[in-house]
C-alpha cells in the first residue's frame, strides 16, 4: 500500500531530478566533482530540511516521508551520498540540544544558508570499534580544545557546521566504556582556521572524503550537545533513522537497476531476438525485483515505527541490510545484462554499480548490523 503513497513528493522530487540527468552525474563523478547544483537545488527546495519541525523553518515531515526524498533521488539516478547526511546529523541537534542551540541554527539550515552535512566518528586506528575512539576535547574555561585524528569525514569541504564525537573522560577513568565521550556542534570554518586540516581521501566513488587532523582545536564551550559525557548514547539515538534512510536510497537504485535493466533486455537484440526473451536474462532481473520490493517492505516498517515512537532498532538495521543486499544484487544482474556495455561509461551503470556497493560498508557495515541482530535481538552471547 505504501509503496503507492507520497505521490506529491515523489512527483515533485522527480521534477526536481529531471534538471539532473545521467550525464550531469557522470560528469559530475568523472570530474569527482560535489554536486553543488544539485545540493543547492534540493536545499532551496526544501527536501532536506524535511526532518526539521516547521516551528524552526523546516517541513516537519516524518522519516517515512523524508525517506521518500532520498529513494526518488537514487531511484531518479541521483547520488544522495552527496547530501543525505544533513537529513540525519541534524537528527542529534533536533532531539538533544538546547533551544538556544536550535533557534540559532535550525532555521538557517533549513533556508540552506549553513549546511550540517559532516559526520566525524570514525578513526583510522580504532575503526568499528568507536568506543575506544582517541580524539580528546579538553575543557579549558570557557572552550574545549580538541586533539585527535577522524578519517572518511565526509562532506566537510562544504559545509559549515559537523558534528563531531570526542572523549572527553579518557576511557581508563569511565566505567562503562560507552561512558565519556561528548557530541560538539563544530563550526567547519574556524575549525580550519585554528588547526583542523583535511586531506581529501580519493575513493572508488564521487564521494567527497576526508582524513581530519585536530591540533589544538579550539571550539567554544556552548558546541556540546546535551550533557557532557552522554555523546555516545545520542549518536546511537540517531542510528536508527539513519540505517531507514540509507535502505530507502538502496531501494531507490535496486529499482534504478531493475529499471535499466529491463529496458535494455527489451532493447538488446541478439541471436534475432531481444535478451530478454531467455529465461537465463529474465529470472535474475525478476529475481532482483522479489528482493527489492522485499527489502522495501522492511523500510516501510522500519519508518512507520520510528514515526510512531516506537523502538525501531530491529527493524531499521533489517531493512538496511536487506536493502544494501538487494541493490548490490541488482547492480550485478543489471551491469550483466547490460554485458560489454555495462562497463562503458556512457550507460551510467558502472557508476551506480560503484556507489551502491558502498552501503554494505559505510555507514555500518553488513557484519556489525549480524551482530547487532544476533546479539540483541536474538540474545546471542556478546561478541567484543
Ligand atoms: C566513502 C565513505 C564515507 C564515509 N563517511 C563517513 C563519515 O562521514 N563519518 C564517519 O564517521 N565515518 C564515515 N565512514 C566510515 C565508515 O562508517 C566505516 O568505514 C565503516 O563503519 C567501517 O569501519 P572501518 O572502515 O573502520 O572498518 P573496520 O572497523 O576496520 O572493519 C573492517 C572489516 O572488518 C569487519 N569487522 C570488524 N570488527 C568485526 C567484528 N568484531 N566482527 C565481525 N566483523 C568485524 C567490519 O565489518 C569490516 O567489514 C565512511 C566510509 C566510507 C568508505
Amino acid at each position: 500500500m505504501l509503496q503507492n503513497s507520497f505521490q506529491e513528493i515523489r512527483e515533485a522530487v522527480r521534477a526536481l531530478c529531471r534538471a539532473f540527468d545521467s550525464s550531469y552525474w557522470q560528469k559530475a563523478d568523472e570530474e569527482r566533482a560535489y554536486p553543488e547544483e544539485f545540493v543547492r537545488a534540493v536545499t532551496k527546495a526544501g527536501w532536506l530540511s524535511a526532518l526539521i519541525p516547521q516551528e524552526y523553518g523546516g517541513a516537519g515531515l516524518g522519516l517515512t516521508e523524508a525517506s521518500v526524498v532520498l529513494e526518488e533521488i537514487n531511484r531518479c539516478g541521483g547520488n544522495s551520498g552527496a547530501c543525505h547526511g544533513q537529513m540525519y546529523n541534524m537528527g542529534t541537534l533536533l532531539r538533544h540540544g538546547s533551544e538556544e542551540q536550535k533557534r540559532k541554527y535550525l532555521p538557517k539550515i533549513a533556508s540552506g544558508e549553513l549546511r550540517l552535512q559532516a559526520m566525524g566518528v570514525t578513526e583510522p586506528s580504532t575503526g568499528t570499534d568507536t568506543t575506544r575512539l582517541k580524539t580528546m576535547a579538553v575543557r579549558k574555561g570557557n572552550r574545549y580544545v580538541v586533539n585527535g585524528q577522524k578519517v572518511w569525514l565526509s562532506r566537510v569541504q562544504h559545509s559549515e557546521l559537523m558534528i563531531l564525537l570526542a572523549r572527553t573522560t579518557p576511557l581508563a577513568e569511565v566505567k562503562r566504556k560507552s561512558e565519556g565521550m561528548s557530541i560538539f556542534l563544530v563550526d567547519i570554518r574556524s575549525a580550519l582556521a585554528g588547526g583542523l586540516t583535511l586531506r581529501p581521501i580519493r575513493n572508488m566513488v564521487n564521494h567527497e572524503t576526508n582524513e581530519a587532523f585536530f591540533d589544538n582545536v579550539e571550539i567554544p564551550a556552548e558546541s556540546l550537545i546535551g550533557e557532557e559525557g552522554q555523546g555516545f548514547k545520542y549518536l546511537l539515538d540517531g542510528l536508527n533513522a539513519e540505517r531507514a534512510l540509507i535502505a530507502a536510497e538502496c531501494i531507490g537504485d535496486g529499482y534504478w537497476f531493475i529499471d535499466r535493466a529491463t529496458s535494455y533486455a527489451k532493447e538488446r537484440i541478439v541471436f534475432d531476438r531481444p535478451i530478454g526473451q531467455n529465461q537465463g536474462v529474465q529470472f535474475p532481473i525478476a529475481e532482483s525485483y522479489i528482493e527489492v520490493e522485499a527489502a522495501n517492505l522492511m523500510r516501510w516498517k522500519a519508518c512507520e515505527l520510528f514515526d510512531r515512537q516506537q523502538p525501531c532498532g530491529a527493524e531499521a538495521n533489517m531493512a538496511k541490510y536487506l536493502a544494501a543486499k538487494a541493490s548490490w544484487e541488482a547492480a550485478n544482474v543489471c551491469l550483466q545484462t547490460h554485458g560489454g556495455f555495462g562497463f562503458a561509461s556512457e550507460y551510467d551503470v558502472e557508476r551506480k554499480f560503484r556507489e551502491t556497493r558502498l552501503y554494505q560498508v559505510a555507514p555500518i557495515s553488513t557484519n556489525l548490523i549480524l551482530s547487532y541482530l544476533a546479539e540483541h535481538v536474538l540474545g546471542l552471547p556478546r561478541s567484543f
